[in-house]
């Protein structure tokens, strides 16, 4: 291979000299943390359509009658994409790096992402992940609409790491260089920083 681009769509970075060759460029390698830390909660968030409840999917039937309306589902369908394409990479990640895929269940799915994302983001696919992981949470933004914003619980407190933490599933926190705080944790270093300011 010759080309060193990053394989991401749309990006023409050449990673930084030094750096890895023909994997993402850090900024995509980002991006795509930032995603899988995302699309858990979009994922829990559109699973509640007012009114529904969790009980078997009904079919789509074609013609008027019990059609779901239009936002639960674009819900339904951001859903069942989001676990597929989460799915699909992880056994990807399992079955190139020979070790047991997570549950097929979003948040174990991407965390299992996260913490390989190093491998992923210079493996041959690197570009269709990073495309695939942005355009699954580019649709899972939409069908849950404005009203699920994602804080940021502030600077990563990991020495030297300049990511923002995220809230992830299970009150543990984490940053896009794939950081993991528990919140006890959390609690601890949130009062040396107290005490350091
Ligand atoms: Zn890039
Ligand atoms: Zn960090």
């Amino acid at each position: 291979m010759t080309t060193c681009r990053c394989p991401a769509p749309e990006c023409e970075k050449v990673p930084s000299p030094g750096g890895r060759v023909g994997g993402l460029c850090e900024g995509c390698r980002g991006k795509a943390a930032r995603a899988l830390i995302e699309l858990p909660t979009l994922y829990e968030a559109l699973a509640m359509p007012p009114g529904r409840s969790c009980g078997p999917r009904r079919e789509r039937v074609s013609g008027s009658r019990s059609r779901p309306a239009p936002m639960a589902a674009a819900a339904v369908e951001s859903r069942g994409e989001t676990l597929a394409v989460l799915a699909s990479w992880s056994g990807v990640v399992a079955e190139g790096r020979a070790e047991p895929a997570p549950p097929r269940e979003a948040g174990a799915l991407a965390a299992f992402l996260l913490r390989r994302l190093d491998w992923l983001g210079g493996h041959r696919a690197a570009g269709e992940f990073a495309a695939e992981i942005a355009g699954v949470l580019a649709r899972a933004r939409h069908a849950a609409g404005p009203a699920v914003p994602v804080a940021e619980l502030g600077p990563c407190v990991h020495p030297g790491c300049s990511g923002v933490l995220l809230p992830l599933p299970g009150g543990e926190a984490g940053c896009a260089a794939g950081h993991r705080w528990q919140p006890a944790q959390l609690l601890l270093l949130a009062h040396r920083l107290r005490l350091s300011a």
